[in-house]
């Protein structure tokens, strides 16, 4: 019915002011149209040089585009040049941004070399001290961004809310005439610190090209509310995140389902998901997490998809989820190589399908698709390749034929 109207995608982008982010190979910029930026933060001690030079490197393999790492203390902020020099040596050059919190200002002024080797600096206004003193603060630290060039991300965090900020406002909202919840005061606490801690630095002289807001909380609906309200009143680039988001499913749950909501509405110029590792565990995760929610809403592509069917009665045996499983780690670990030889390969899109009920309707969807014998039917597996039936695969050697299939397509 060419008359219905249209099915809608995504909302257009909301315009915002691109932000320039480090210098020379390994620069990205936020906002301003620029694609999505995926980035993370490290846990190391910073003082730890070893440590975290390994963790960055880690994470920027993985394809993180700007790593943040604390910076708390002078033995971290020494540390910073250091990193940067051993970084640069074996040829990660992503930007780094130092996380401040109490005392950046401090160490800003007192170690010139760590100031000039990060390409951003994130502040908190709910952490930078109060009244005369956070002016004094907040600006010092403004006014060092202004003096080397670099960018800064006003953070607020719904932790960390500016104390003196949300006490005015609660006394605001309890002598008017219509009290709102305190929830809602919270939420509109949150927006302002953001907006005229940006505002003030503007002020003071940093241009809007280098600001970056972010308004982080840690329950979804609040996230959600408190950034349109941002986005719809402000053109500063924006750091999208659920703060806390917590360990496992859960926080992978949260922070996709607040940050996919804002992306869709078009909210958003780089991601973060602070995901709680395991002990010991992966830090990349969040990287590759953030890469997997960017692609799968068709914002960025990466790595080349491989959509599967869940399987179901009709996949008694487990050669459809060995095959779904091989394919995708053998492409996974593939790709490295395969970027160098074969620019664009990360839009392929490959289809493993247990069954005829829709395997071959969604194998033809995709570039290479295959679609594996279900119970009781013959033992073969038609291959599509660009929606046409190609060949037929059969027997014990089949996942290794058909990585063959998916070889001489991508070399053609
Ligand atoms: Fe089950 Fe076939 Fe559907 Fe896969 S495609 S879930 S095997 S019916």
């Amino acid at each position: 019915d060419t008359t219905a109207p249209e099915i809608a995608g995504p909302s257009p982008r909301h315009r915002t002011v691109g932000v320039r982010i480090g210098e020379g190979e390994g620069a990205v910029v936020m906002g301003g149209g620029a694609p999505i930026v995926v980035q993370s933060m490290t846990n190391t001690d910073t003082a730890d040089i070893d440590a975290t030079v390994a963790q960055v490197a880690a994470l920027a393999r993985a394809g993180s585009e700007v790593v943040r790492i604390t910076v708390d203390r002078d033995e971290a902020a020494v540390a910073v040049p250091k990193i940067r020099e051993r970084l640069d040596r074996i040829g990660v050059h992503v930007p780094l941004v130092g996380d401040f919190h109490y005392i950046g200002h401090k160490l800003l002024t007192d170690h010139p070399a760590c100031a000039e080797a990060l390409a951003k600096y994130r502040i908190n206004p709910g952490n930078v001290g109060f009244k005369e003193k956070k002016d004094l603060q907040f600006g010092t630290i403004v006014e060092q961004a202004a003096r080397y060039g670099k960018a800064v991300r006003i953070g607020a965090n719904w932790g960390s809310l500016d104390e003196a900020l949300l006490t005015h406002m609660m006394d605001e909202n309890a002598n008017s005439a219509k009290p709102r919840d305190a929830r809602a005061v919270m939420r509109e606490a949150m927006v302002q610190s953001a907006l005229l801690s940006a505002d003030r630095a503007v002020e003071i002289g940093l241009p809007k090209e280098r600001i970056v807001l972010s308004a982080k909380v840690s329950a979804v609906q609040d996230l959600i509310a408190v950034y349109r309200e941002v986005a719809r009143r402000s053109d500063y680039a924006i750091h999208l995140g659920l703060t806390e988001a917590g360990m496992g499913t859960k926080g992978i749950v949260a922070a996709s389902a607040a940050i996919g909501v804002l992306l869709q509405e078009g909210i958003g110029d780089t991601i973060r998901y602070s995901l709680t590792p395991e002990p010991g565990g992966d830090r990349t995760v969040e990287v590759k997490v953030a890469q997997e929610l960017l692609q799968t809403m068709g914002f960025r592509t990466f790595v080349p998809l491989v959509a599967a069917c869940p399987g179901c009665g009709r996949t008694t045996s487990t050669v459809f989820q060995e095959l779904a499983r091989d394919i995708q780690n053998w492409i996974t670990t593939s790709m490295p190589e395969w970027r160098k030889t074969y620019p664009g390969v990360e839009g392929l899109n490959v289809a493993v399908m247990g069954c005829i009920v829709n395997g071959p309707g969604e194998s033809k969807h995709a570039d290479i698709g295959i679609s594996l014998p279900g119970t009781g039917e013959t033992p073969t597996a038609p291959v599509f390749i660009d929606g046409k039936k190609a060949m037929t695969l059969r027997g014990a050697t089949l996942a290794k034929d058909f990585e063959g299939i998916v070889i001489d397509y991508i070399e053609r």
